[in-house]
């Protein structure tokens, strides 16, 4: 028997330890108690097989980095997703463009599967391994190759953290702008492939702003370049593309990304409101006065709850809403722009209005925020992080909507979301101990999206659509449109090789709660 622990990032905040028999797997968590994973669970193709076809990898990328052992395919059986499990056959860690060629040939010849992968932070399922196959983990290509202060660019490998290619930018004054709260761990190749949005995205955009060119390995193992550091351009466009197409269309083995001067001023404030709609009110008047804010972010009560016990920040706990406004830019004028936000956020019922007094305090306005996934954990044992988009104006309609969709299922919802970009986190909270409470959750989740696309919005703000909404697509494609995006993805993956089964849809039910499906009364969660 071997003993592993792991923490997961949304279920249990508590490690957790696994413990290998023979079957079913059993997971025990101090939080949650004992559950089953999948009995479907574990890889597809047999031992010996695996073996060998791993002594293959292994002549491209080394025995090391060439992996097909239970407890090391495990770690890669979901993303940060966790609803759904699925085990590769083999896991590669290239160090190369080169090797990541050979891989995708072998793949071929083989006819396994290859789904690339960052750091596996993804929110929709996207780099599991459905058919089983390769999993590619890009973590070893985490050079940033250069950095051209004066062009304002940087050349990486995909596998660079996003903050890490902030901070050896900082000595020349510069960063990267796209910014999930992912950023500690997500990578910039991820990033690229789910155009990952982030709380300064209002103001900077999301990542396919920031991007310049890639260097993409094709399915049958071509390499090609896209797009150009220089402006304009006379070819297709293909960049684009790529940039959110979720690892299905090749795999990037270099980006050049633009740089962002570290603006002179920054401000970062935190008012409190009475109701989300107040809150909401003010979030449009900041804009309609013209102000683009770096960042406007919304907790919702639940969030405070949960959040204020954890950071103490000064958060009033009787609060219904409160907005982190952070202003960026140059001195001249950003005086007069904080009063206009200070009178507007009045204007709407604000109280509690606080300014960071440093870096120290920004950071600290800043941790309640991107706090707010892991203080979840405080207030229930397991929550599903969903995330839609509309309108800005119907946000006041859409949250109440999202409130009577989980209290008509007897569940509790917390909202925190970049309120700015109208792009909403609704954070259904569950027990996973209780198969009905993670059934109702996963119906309470569709039936949001499904809202948000109701009231003008889409079913991905940034997370992207991966597994996860894959079957929802009819809602806002019609078939003539997903055969367009089929036809691309054929041009790229002729054999459908990578990242199979992501994004269109199968033809399955909406949602399927697979743990459910496949243990019967005894759910699976980690
Ligand atoms: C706490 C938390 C906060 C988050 N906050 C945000 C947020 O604010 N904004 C946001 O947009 N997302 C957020 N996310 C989601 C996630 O971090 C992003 O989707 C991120 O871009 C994923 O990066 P990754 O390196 O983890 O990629 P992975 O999860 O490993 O992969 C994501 C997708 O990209 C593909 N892929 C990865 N690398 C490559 C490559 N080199 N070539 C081709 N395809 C590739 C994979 O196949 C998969 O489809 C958050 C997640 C967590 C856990």
């Amino acid at each position: 028997m071997r003993r592993l622990t792991i923490l997961g990032p949304f279920f249990v905040p508590a490690p957790l330890s696994v413990r290998f028999a023979r079957e079913p797997h059993r997971v025990t968590s101090r939080a949650s108690g004992i559950y089953h994973v999948t009995p479907s669970s574990g890889p597809r193709v047999p031992r010996p097989r695996r073996e060998a076809l791993a002594r293959g990898l292994a002549s491209i990328v080394g025995a090391e980095h060439a992996q097909w052992r239970e407890p090391e395919l495990l770690v890669y059986d979901a993303d940060g997703l966790v609803l759904e499990k699925f085990w590769p056959d083999l896991v590669a860690l290239p160090g190369s463009a080169a090797e990541v060629r050979e891989v995708l040939r072998f793949a071929a010849r083989e006819g396994l599967a290859v789904m690339a992968r960052g750091a596996g932070t993804g929110l929709c399922g996207g780099s599991l391994a459905e058919r089983g196959g390769i999993v590619l983990n890009l973590a070893r290509m985490n050079r940033v190759l250069a950095i051209e202060p004066d062009d304002r660019l940087a050349v990486v490998e995909p596998g660079v953290v996003n903050l890490d290619l902030s901070r050896a930018a900082a000595r020349h004054g510069l960063y990267y702008a796209p910014d999930p709260s992912s950023q500690m761990s997500s990578t910039v190749g991820g990033n690229l492939s789910t155009n990952a949005g982030g709380p300064h995205c209002l103001k900077y955009g999301q990542t396919h702003r920031h991007v310049l060119s890639c260097e993409l390995v094709t399915a049958d193992g071509d390499v090609v370049r896209l797009g150009d550091a220089a402006p304009g351009g006379p070819a297709f466009e293909l960049l684009s593309l790529v940039i959110g197409s979720e690892g299905t269309l090749g795999v990037v083995t270099e980006l050049t990304v633009r740089l962002t001067r570290v603006p002179e001023t920054v401000r970062t404030f935190l008012v409190s409101f009475d109701t989300v709609e107040t809150a909401s009110r003010a979030v449009s008047d900041i804009i309609a006065a013209g102000i683009v804010p770096s960042a406007l972010e919304m907790l919702d009560h639940l969030t405070i709850v949960a959040v204020e016990p954890y950071v103490h920040v000064g958060l009033p706990l009787d609060a219904g809403a409160a907005l982190l406004i952070e202003l960026d830019g140059p001195a001249a004028g950003m005086d007069r722009r904080a009063r206009q936000i200070a009178e507007l956020c009045e204007r709407n019922g604000g109280r509690d209005y606080r300014e960071a007094k440093d870096d120290a305090e920004r950071a600290l306005l800043w941790k309640a925020r991107k706090g707010a996934f892991g203080a979840m954990g405080r207030i229930a044992n397991g929550f599903y992080v969903m995330d839609g988009v509309v309108p800005r104006s119907r946000l006041p309609e859409t949250l109440r909507r999202v409130g009577e969709i989980c209290h008509e299922r007897g569940l509790r919802v917390a909202n925190v979301f970049h309120a700015g970009d109208g792009n909403l986190h609704p954070n259904v909270l569950f027990d996973p101990d209780d198969p009905d409470q993670v059934a109702r959750a996963l119906e309470a989740s569709h039936e949001i999206l499904r809202a948000c696309v109701e009231l003008g919005g889409a079913l991905s703000g940034e997370h992207g659509i991966g597994n996860e909404k894959r079957e929802m697509m009819g809602l806002v494609f019609t078939p003539a449109d997903l055969d367009t995006m089929r036809a691309v993805k054929r041009a790229f993956d002729p054999g459908e090789r990578l990242n199979p089964d992501k994004i269109f849809p199968t033809g399955a039910a909406p949602w399927r709660p697979a743990p459910l499906r496949a243990a019967g009364s005894e759910a699976a969660w980690i």
